[in-house]
């Protein structure tokens, strides 16, 4: 049997162990097998399929049984996070037992979104010296005692593992973006949390990441992803936007008012100031014209 059989015959054994007890879904065979063709033959493919045709398995499946590292991008952290809870460990356990097939998985997202260690040291350490920190000094005290309690047992370190939603002020006191990250220079970087997840995505079979994440890694080469054979996009119609988000730059009427005042104070009366906040009037009039 070829990669394309195996794949259809799983996926016809393993949607019986769903919860609707393997309604018939056409269109997701239909799409299983395509996706494995593109795979054996190495061609793109771009698939157009409605709610309810559970594509999500009919890409994992022949993905997986290719063996080909791959990327799983999706269009939201929170499509990440559930693909991670509850797609992977289902395909895992069912995958196994019918076609005695093993495969490993692993989420990775951007660095901030990792509790880093050494911010909670040195926050840590500016309180028991009573002096201040900066970036906790604007975060709520009770979550970043809390936050602090959760670094000795979380295994992952991921905001999302967090059983609250800290405000944004006191999550960015605890984490870091990876240009401000020390690397080898921390002392904490043998239990650093993103650090451990990327190295965790080197060796697994199918990496989960963003759509964000993925035009970021292309950006710089590919050393956040590393070299995957193979690369699914999910909801592949919003990737205009999501690649122009990271790869480009917002500009707004609001910003050119921002430099402004914040030149304004170092510059004195100067026509020029005048000039940028008159530009970015223009600027947004002409945008509305
Ligand atoms: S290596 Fe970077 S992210 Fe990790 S704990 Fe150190 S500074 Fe934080």
């Amino acid at each position: 049997m070829d990669q394309v059989e195996i794949s259809t015959e799983a996926l016809t054994e393993i949607v019986q162990h769903l919860p609707d007890g393997g309604r018939k879904r056409p269109g997701q065979l239909t799409m299983t097998r395509a996706i494995a063709e593109a795979i054996r033959d190495s061609e793109h493919l771009l698939v157009q399929a409605g709610t309810g045709v559970g594509k999500t398995l009919a890409y994992l499946l022949p993905a997986v049984i290719s063996g080909k590292q791959t990327v799983v991008a999706t269009f939201t952290k929170a499509l990440q996070d559930q693909m991670v809870e509850k797609d992977l460990p289902f395909l895992s356990k069912h995958l196994r037992q019918t076609a005695n097939k093993t495969f490993s998985f692993a989420e990775v997202k951007g660095w901030s979104n990792y509790l880093c260690l050494e911010r909670l040291h040195q926050i840590r350490s500016a309180q028991s010296q009573g002096q201040l920190d900066g970036l906790a000094e604007q975060a709520s005290a009770n979550e970043i005692q809390q936050i602090s309690e959760w670094a000795s047992t979380t295994q992952t370190g991921d905001k999302a593992d967090l059983d609250f939603a800290p405000q944004n002020a006191s999550w960015r006191a605890v984490s870091v973006s990876s240009e401000e990250c020390l690397r080898s220079d921390c002392p904490h970087v043998a239990s650093c949390f993103p650090l451990q997840a990327r190295q965790t995505a080197a060796t697994a079979d199918v990496i989960v990441a963003n759509h964000a994440l993925y035009a970021i890694d292309l950006q710089i080469g590919g050393a956040l992803l590393g070299g995957h054979e193979l690369v699914i996009f999910d909801e592949a119609h919003q990737i205009e936007d999501s690649f122009s988000e990271a790869f480009g730059f917002e500009l707004t009427a609001a910003r050119f008012r921002w430099l402004a005042d914040l030149a304004r104070p170092l510059l004195g009366p100067d026509t020029r100031v005048d000039r940028v906040a008159e530009l970015g009037k223009q600027l947004s009039q002409n945008l509305r014209d």
